[in-house]
């Protein structure tokens, strides 16, 4: 495994790859790696021969009153976790050489699918995410970009940007990783306590049960709301919480096949986010 820092050492790289007509597959990370990362890296194997991880906190995705200078680093842990994995090469740039100028950069603007949801309540994130991800598109070249479903809605906008800006890139998805106690595996949960996390735990027990009472006939999207809230443990604060057209993200007058129900929420000013497909 290589680990290159530079913008001319990753272009370099991949005209290399190009050269001998091997394929990339990309997996975008912010670090502090953990299972559910992890799990994209095999799910990328399936698609290439390269696998390349980047390792980068973002700081323009991140609002001025977030957590971007406490976000956990840990990079001897996640080099050692990319080598055992079998990431071919791991791109771990600093914040002026992606952006030059932090005051006056080029930036993405999504589409109306990054409105709802995580869009409304950080209207920063979506244009960050875009904005980094098309620069790392353009110096890795890969051929494939592999995105978690825990951020069902950012696998969509960055779907959507690729086809609108016809870039020579597919954009795949995989799955979901939780805990054994259901919380969905997340870099944040660091921050955690022991009773956090069992009371984080109610999260997917609130959407599993909303499932359960989906598929056993309710479909009035109103009432599995107020099913999920009542299921949700109260130290839990909702950021947002709505039943969507998972194809669209948009409402629909009942939940169908295609619903996804999608959750935020604060546990002790911790930012903590679900979905589940009903
Ligand atoms: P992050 O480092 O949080 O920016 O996430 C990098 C990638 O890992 C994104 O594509 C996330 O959707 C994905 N990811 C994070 N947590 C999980 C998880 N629990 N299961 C699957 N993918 C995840």
């Amino acid at each position: 495994m290589i680990i290159l820092n530079t913008i001319t050492e990753i272009k370099s790289f991949s005209l290399e790859c190009k050269k001998k007509h091997k394929t990339i597959a990309f997996v975008p990370t912010m670090g502090a790696l953990h299972d559910g990362h992890l799990s994209l890296i095999n799910t990328a194997k399936q698609y290439a021969d390269i696998i390349v991880m980047s390792i980068f906190v973002n700081r323009i995705q991140f609002a001025p009153h977030e957590d971007f200078d406490s976000y956990p680093r840990d990079d001897e842990h996640d080099l050692n976790a990319c080598k055992v994995t079998g990431v071919s090469c791991v791109f771990m740039p600093n914040t002026d050489s992606i952006y030059p100028n932090i005051d006056d950069y080029t930036k993405i603007e999504a589409s109306n699918i990054a409105k709802p949801l995580c869009g409304a309540s950080r209207p920063h994130f979506f244009s960050g995410v875009l904005s980094v991800l098309v620069r790392l598109f353009n110096l890795v070249q890969a051929d494939y970009a592999v995105f978690g479903e825990k951020d069902f809605q950012q696998f969509a906008v960055i779907k959507q940007c690729c086809t609108d800006l016809f870039m020579p890139i597919s954009i795949i998805s995989s799955p979901l990783i939780r805990e054994k106690n259901g919380l969905a595996m997340s870099s944040r949960n660091r921050y955690l306590s022991q009773a956090d996390i069992d009371i984080a735990s109610s999260i997917y027990t609130a959407l599993s049960a909303t499932k359960k009472q989906y598929r056993s006939g309710e479909t009035n999207i109103d009432n599995l709301l107020i099913f999920f809230r009542n299921q949700l443990h109260q130290s839990i604060h909702i950021d947002y919480l709505d039943i969507l057209d998972e194809r669209i993200l948009e409402k629909q007058e009942a939940c169908t096949e295609n619903s996804r129900l999608f959750f935020a929420g604060f546990l002790n000013n911790i930012r903590l986010i679900d979905n589940l497909k009903l």
